[in-house]
C-alpha cells in the first residue's frame, strides 16, 4: 500500500491536515485507533471553544454573517487583535511558550477560522463561564466564541467535509510504529489493523495527531506524578501518547510541559472517561462564587483570583494535591441561581443542608474544623465592597490566608450546597518538537524528513494552563500547516526524482 501521505488519528487536528494535504493535490490516508463510534478524539467532547484574532463587530458581521449583531442589541464586541492573543497566551504559560510556535498560532488564526466556515463550519458567542456581562451587556472578548453544536458539531462537519473528499479512513487502526530511518526520514507507518493484523503502510509524509498521552494512567502517573492514575478523563480513552512514544523512538526531540496538563474541578461521580452523550456537563466551574474546602474541611486556594475562564484550567491540578484528590464546593443560597447550568444537570453530585454542622455532617468532614474555615472566612469578608459576579469586583476577604481576591460573599444564608469535585483531566502538555512548518525536530535539531506533528502531541505551546478555545485553535493552525507542507514534500520528492 502506498500513500503520498498518512495522518495519524482523526481528531480535529488530523482532519485538518487530512484536508489540507488533499487540498494541496496529496492522495491521504487516515489511521484512526478508536472504531467509528467513538471517532473525533477529545475535540469530540470539547466545548467547540475556538479562540481567533477579529476587529471587532463589523468585521466578524461580514466575515461570519452568523455573528452580525442583529438582535443582539445587548452585545458589545472587543477587538482581538495578535498583540492581545499572544499576551494572553504568554500570561497563562507564564512567559514560558515557544514564541515562534505561539506567534504561528496566533498569527494564522484568523485564517484558519475562515478556512473552517468555508466548509461549513457555523459560529456562535457564547457564555457559559462567569464574568462576561459587564452593566448588563454581554462583552465578546477572545474567549467567547464556539463552534455550533461544540466539538461534537466541529467534528462532525470537519468528517463530513473528509468523506465528501474520498479521503479514506481506516477504522480500528491503531499506528504502532514508523517505518523508515530514524532521525533522518520517514517512508511510512506499522500498523495493528481491526483484524489483529500487523502491515506495513508506505507513504512519502507523515502527519502525526493521534493527541496525548492523558488516557494512559501509567504516563499520568509517570510524567504528571502521583495520584494522576486517579484522575477522571474529560475526553477520549484513545489517547494513549502513541504518536509521541513512536516519534522519540524514531529520534525526535521532546519539548513542553511534561508534567503539567489542563486539569479542571469535574463532578467527583462522572464515569472514569468522557461521556460521549453528557459531554462538558461535568464540570464545575462556578467556583468564584463560593468556596472550596478539601477533606480536612479547610481551604487551599484563592477561588476568586481572577474569572474561572482564567483560572478553570489549573484547578484540577490543585485538587489533585489535597488528600484523595477530593474537594467540595460550597455555597450558601444568595448565589444559587447565578451558578452556571452545569450545577443543575440531572445527575448532579450534590449535598444540601440547612446549617453548616448538618452540610459537615453529610459530607463527612469534621463539623468543628469546617464551621471553623466558614466563621473565619465571613469574619475576613471586606464589607465595604459591594459583590459583583458580572465583574471583578475587588470584595476580597481581609487578612485571610489564603486570601479570596474577589467575589468574597459571606456564606451565611441556608440552604447550604456543596457540590464534591475531583480532577477532571482535560489534556496533556509534553510532546514532540516541531518548527514552524509542522516539521518535528530530532535530538540534534535537524528537521526529520516527511515527519510532521500536529495537536496535543506537540509540546512546547502550552505549559501550567491554556486559555479557553486554545487547544483546538492550535490544532486547526499546526494541522493545516502540517498537511500543506506534508503535500509540498510529497511533490519536492516527485520532483527531485524525476
Ligand atoms: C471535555 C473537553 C472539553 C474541551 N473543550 C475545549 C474547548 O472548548 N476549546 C478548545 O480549544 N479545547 C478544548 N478542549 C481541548 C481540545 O479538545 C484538544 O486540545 C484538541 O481537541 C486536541 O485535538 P487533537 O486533534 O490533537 O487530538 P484528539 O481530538 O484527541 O484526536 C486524537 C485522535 O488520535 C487517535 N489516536 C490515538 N492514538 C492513535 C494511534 N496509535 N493510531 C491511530 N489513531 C490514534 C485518537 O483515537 C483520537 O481520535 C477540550 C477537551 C476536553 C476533553
Amino acid at each position: 500500500m502506498q500513500y503520498d501521505v498518512i495522518v495519524v488519528g482523526a481528531g480535529n487536528a488530523a482532519l485538518c491536515a487530512a484536508l489540507m494535504a488533499h487540498e494541496n493535490g496529496a492522495k491521504v490516508l487516515i489511521l484512526e485507533s478508536a472504531p467509528k463510534s467513538a471517532r473525533g478524539g477529545n475535540s469530540f467532547f470539547s466545548g467547540g471553544w475556538m479562540r481567533f484574532t477579529h476587529d471587532g463587530a463589523e468585521d466578524l458581521g461580514s466575515t461570519f454573517p452568523e455573528l452580525a449583531l442583529t438582535g443582539k442589541e445587548d452585545f458589545d464586541v472587543l477587538r482581538y487583535p495578535d498583540n492581545e492573543f499572544f499576551d494572553d497566551m504568554a500570561s497563562i504559560t507564564e512567559y514560558r511558550g515557544d514564541p515562534e510556535l505561539t506567534s504561528l498560532v496566533v498569527k494564522e488564526s484568523r485564517k484558519a477560522m475562515e478556512w473552517l466556515h468555508a466548509k461549513g463550519i457555523r459560529l456562535v458567542f457564547t457564555f457559559s463561564k462567569q464574568g462576561l456581562k459587564h452593566n448588563k451587556r454581554y462583552q465578546v472578548g477572545g474567549g467567547s466564541i464556539a463552534v455550533s453544536g461544540g466539538g461534537a458539531g466541529l467534528v462532525e462537519k470537519l468528517f463530513e467535509n473528509v468523506e465528501k473528499t474520498g479521503i479514506e479512513i481506516s477504522y480500528q487502526t491503531r499506528a504502532i510504529e514508523l517505518l523508515g530511518i530514524p532521525g533522518s526520514c520517514v517512508t511510512g507507518v506499522k500498523v495493528r489493523n481491526s483484524k489483529g493484523e500487523i502491515l506495513d503502510i508506505n507513504a512519502h509524509s507523515v502527519v502525526l495527531a493521534s493527541g496525548g498521552f492523558g488516557a494512559s494512567a501509567e504516563k499520568r502517573t509517570r510524567y504528571l506524578g502521583p495520584g494522576w492514575d486517579l484522575a477522571k478523563l474529560r475526553g477520549s480513552e484513545y489517547n494513549l501518547g502513541d504518536g509521541i512514544d513512536m516519534a522519540l523512538a524514531f529520534g525526535a526531540k521532546s519539548s513542553g510541559h511534561w508534567s503539567g496538563s489542563h486539569a479542571v474541578a469535574w463532578d467527583a461521580s462522572a464515569p472514569t472517561s468522557g461521556d460521549r452523550n453528557r459531554g462538558n456537563e461535568f464540570s464545575r466551574n462556578a467556583y468564584t462564587m463560593g468556596i472550596m474546602v478539601n477533606k480536612n474541611a479547610e481551604r487551599f486556594l484563592d477561588e476568586g483570583v481572577d474569572y474561572s475562564a482564567i483560572t478553570y484550567g489549573k484547578i484540577g491540578t490543585e485538587i489533585m494535591r489535597q488528600p484523595d484528590s477530593m474537594a467540595y464546593q460550597i455555597f450558601d443560597s444568595k448565589v444559587l441561581d447565578i451558578l452556571d447550568p452545569n450545577y443543575n444537570g440531572r445527575q448532579v453530585s450534590k449535598i444540601t443542608a440547612q446549617s453548616v454542622e448538618e452540610l459537615a455532617k453529610k459530607l463527612d468532614l469534621d463539623p468543628i474544623i469546617l464551621a471553623h474555615t466558614i466563621a473565619n472566612f465571613n469574619v475576613s469578608v471586606d464589607e465595604s465592597k459591594t459583590f459583583d459576579p458580572n465583574c471583578k469586583d475587588g470584595k476580597s476577604t481581609i487578612g485571610l490566608i489564603p486570601k479570596k481576591s474577589n467575589w468574597a460573599n459571606r456564606i451565611d444564608e441556608a440552604p447550604y450546597v456543596a457540590f464534591p469535585v475531583t480532577t477532571g483531566l482535560t489534556f496533556t502538555f509534553g510532546g514532540v518538537h516541531v518548527d514552524e512548518k509542522a516539521q518535528i525536530i530530532d535530538t540534534q535539531n535537524r528537521p526529520i524528513q516527511g515527519l510532521f506533528a500536529a495537536g496535543e502531541l506537540v509540546g512546547g505551546i502550552f505549559y501550567y494552563s491554556s486559555p479557553s478555545g486554545a487547544g483546538l485553535t492550535a490544532g486547526t493552525v499546526l494541522g493545516r500547516t502540517a498537511g500543506h507542507q506534508a503535500a509540498l514534500s510529497v511533490r519536492n520528492n516527485y520532483s527531485q526524482s524525476k
